[in-house]
């Protein structure tokens, strides 16, 4: 720890924020979680097969797309790959209501808990397992009220528990049925929430290549392409979902996406030429889609992705499907 960073540890401590041993906590899980990646040999998946058709129905989101739709600071879309319906993150549901916006979303877009046949959890934070209580309980809910899952499979990328699916912890890159995979889960230390594992889906569409589905983006986007590419082995055709830059606001709180959540020390933020950097990839990976959440990403950030990618991009907003086929 250098200097600088153990006076920040102590104000961080006298604000009464965080004591100083979770900041050199982090800073130790950082290194760890840094050096770990780095001998990571990224996995091919074989005989991954692949879809004739991928729809994402965006469930949950910060933007509803038309009146009668919520929108909120979470993720939840409905993966239709092939004949495969997969629920992809439950949302945040922040108020703990009963029914969640997720559910009051279903309804209005006339979708059934009854006909999905997986959950796919990208990781275990608020806004993607239905709120506070399910992150600290290590568990997911559709609503506040428990829905009957019927022991579907549940895809978790660390070890979870829920009262009627079946758990499946994913604990690297793995196939999950004809043209799916999942990258297996990328940690990162982030500070005084602790290290994070996070999983993206891909999904292999014939004629076309594949595509990731990302919840919050926390294992960085160079990581997140690098593995998807090498789990799929071949270019990705888009990226769908949230990329974490939160540069000029934060969607929730007073602004604790800049804070916490980007796996850096408080005092260090997200800065507008990572975001730069960032568009400047995606440009670079000639992707044909990208479709962007505004949950973790501000308005800021998403015009200058729109601006890189010109008409290949566009902003998710709830119950506006994104068909690829
Ligand atoms: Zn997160
Ligand atoms: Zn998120």
């Amino acid at each position: 720890m250098s200097l600088q960073e153990m006076r920040y540890a102590i104000y961080w401590a006298f604000m009464g924020v965080a004591k100083p041993t979770k900041t050199l906590a982090f800073l130790r899980a950082r290194r760890r979680v840094e050096h770990s990646a780095r001998e990571a040999a990224p996995t091919r998946v074989e005989d991954l097969g692949s879809v004739s058709s991928l729809s994402i129905l965006p469930l949950v989101d910060f933007y509803p797309g038309r009146e009668g739709l919520l929108g909120e600071a979470g993720v939840s879309y409905l993966v239709t790959a092939g004949c495969l319906r997969i629920l992809f993150d439950v949302g945040c549901n922040e108020h703990d209501e009963e029914p969640s916006p997720l559910r009051r979303n279903m309804d209005a877009l006339d979708v059934s808990p009854g006909n999905i046949d997986a959950v796919f959890i990208s990781h275990c934070h608020l806004d993607h397992v239905g709120g506070r209580r399910c992150q600290k309980e290590k568990t997911f809910a559709i609503s506040k009220e428990p829905v009957d899952l019927r022991g579907i499979p549940a895809y978790v990328p660390t070890p979870m528990t829920h009262p009627s699916a079946r758990m499946d912890f994913v604990a690297g890159p793995r196939r999950l049925g004809d043209g799916l995979a999942s990258t297996g889960p990328l940690e990162r230390a982030i500070w005084l929430m602790g290290p994070v594992a996070e999983q993206a889906l891909v999904v292999n569409v014939q004629g076309r290549g594949p595509v990731m589905i990302v919840g919050c983006g926390h294992p960085q986007l160079p990581r997140l392409v690098e593995r998807a590419q090498a789990v799929v082995g071949a270019p990705l055709y888009g990226i769908i979902g949230g990329l974490h830059f939160p540069v000029t606001a934060s969607r929730v709180g007073k602004g604790r996406q800049n804070i916490i959540g980007n796996g850096k020390l408080p005092w260090q933020r997200i800065s507008r030429s990572e975001a730069r950097d960032a568009a400047a990839m995606l440009a670079a990976l000639d992707l044909k889609v990208a479709v962007l959440s505004a949950h973790d990403s501000c308005d800021w950030t998403l015009r200058m992705f729109e601006e890189a990618l010109g008409d290949r991009y566009r902003t998710m907003r709830v119950g506006e499907e994104i068909v690829i086929a």
